[in-house]
């Protein structure tokens, strides 16, 4: 079995298992890989390399593949798993949370959370540091 995230012409995006790889290209030249929200027979595979950081002009970075990708990805998983057991979830407050643990308004402490693109610049403009946090396929499962 093999996942993809799929995303249809109306922008739709959702993630559907197939057989293998093969299995997904048949289906699709078939026409019965359907949009799971909207029905829409127009469906493509998304990007949804761990790698992939969106950059401006909505270009993606990307790299051909590379023989150590596997044990990358596993380091990456296991630094992801690390920062999610010893710190503190704080959701869409981390700007917030960042700016009082840097102001040292609260006691230090660990966090992770999301931030808008807009928040994580203001954050690295006033000098707070922070790590983007590896975004691995298969943590959304
Ligand atoms: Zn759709």
């Amino acid at each position: 079995m093999i996942q993809y995230s799929l995303r249809c012409a109306q922008g739709h995006q959702y993630d559907a298992w197939f057989k293998n790889a093969a299995a997904f290209d048949e289906q699709a030249a078939r026409g019965i890989v359907r949009c799971a929200v909207c029905d829409d027979g127009r469906v493509e595979k998304a990007l949804m390399a761990p790698a992939v950081a969106r950059t401006d002009q909505g270009k993606v970075a990307l790299s051909s593949d590379q023989p150590d990708a596997q044990k990358i990805r596993e380091l990456l998983r296991a630094y992801r798993q690390k920062v999610v057991s010893e710190a503190d979830y704080v959701g869409d407050r981390f700007a917030e949370e960042a700016r009082k643990i840097h102001f040292e308004e609260v006691d230090a402490h660990h966090i992770y959370g999301e931030a808008t693109r807009d928040e994580a610049i203001a954050l690295a403009d006033e000098g707070i540091a922070f790590l983007p946090l590896p975004d691995l396929p298969e943590d959304r499962n």
